[in-house]
């Protein structure tokens, strides 16, 4: 079954139409079943979770707070039937998002993010990630280059989508995500936590705060996204019509308060 899929897979890509349009607008690759991606985004998650420490107290109830708030207000119809958002125990300033709905935000990066707004950043840039099937585009790409037909021309069996998803990654999570892919999940993860009420300027400080905490030598987290000062700039591109959505989810009720629950 997974050998048919990298064989169409690859049919697909001599010559058939496999391209998707990504919620900017943005024309992508998905040679894989969307299906088939998340189920291993679920494994990977089950995985990580085995070996990872759950923060269930405060840094916990804060995070689901500010994911609810986002997840209450997504666009209709987009993404997965449920998310699963949690913090993890790791001391990194770090956080990442797998296909199906999971988003891992590590303890070392609530130090960092300094208040709900900030918080929120993060988690709409990795439920962005999700949302744009980032994975799949990825790992499309990625099976496409030299080394990843290498990759479908040897595998067998079931594991051949894992390994496409997994080569070399932390956890078999996900492959990098390419610089585009990073820049369009800052824009669209900024539409949604304004989309949620919460402060769309504090995107800009939170990058800040990456980016000191980083003390020359990015974060791992943040190596493969924008420097700063191109991903800020692309932010304020957008800020205005981001101050709009949180306006306007103001005007509708929306008015996250998470904060307290960190206090
Ligand atoms: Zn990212």
């Amino acid at each position: 079954m997974m050998r048919k899929t990298v064989l169409s897979a690859l049919t697909l890509s001599l010559g058939l139409s496999a391209c998707t349009t990504s919620p900017l607008g943005r024309s992508q690759l998905s040679l894989f079943d969307s299906s088939e991606i998340d189920q291993q985004g679920q494994q990977a998650f089950e995985e990580y979770r085995q070996s990872h420490q759950q923060a269930t107290g405060r840094d916990g109830k804060y995070v689901t707070c500010i994911a609810d708030a986002i997840i209450d207000t997504l666009p209709e119809g987009q993404g997965p039937s449920k998310w699963t958002v949690g913090v993890y125990q790791d001391d990194e300033p770090n956080a990442f998002a797998l296909p199906g709905g999971y988003v891992v935000i590590n303890t070392g990066l609530m130090k960092v993010a300094k208040n709900q707004d900030q918080i929120a950043t993060v988690v709409g840039h990795e439920m962005a990630h999700v949302l744009a099937n980032h994975a799949n585009e990825r790992t499309s790409t990625q099976s496409l280059t030299s080394t990843g037909v290498g990759v479908v021309q040897s595998v067998t069996g079931s594991n051949a989508l894992g390994q496409l998803l997994g080569a070399g990654a932390q956890y078999g999570v996900l492959l990098p995500y390419s610089r585009r892919q990073e820049s369009e999940a800052d824009l669209l993860g900024l539409d949604l936590m304004a989309r949620a009420g919460f402060d769309p300027k504090a995107s800009i400080n939170l990058w800040q705060n990456m980016a000191a905490a980083s003390q020359g030598e990015p974060p791992a987290w943040a190596s493969t996204h924008p420097n700063n000062g191109a991903r800020s700039e692309a932010l304020e591109g957008r800020m205005q019509s981001a101050i709009k959505l949180s306006e306007q989810a103001h005007a509708a009720g929306h008015n996250p308060s998470c904060a307290s629950l960190n206090s």
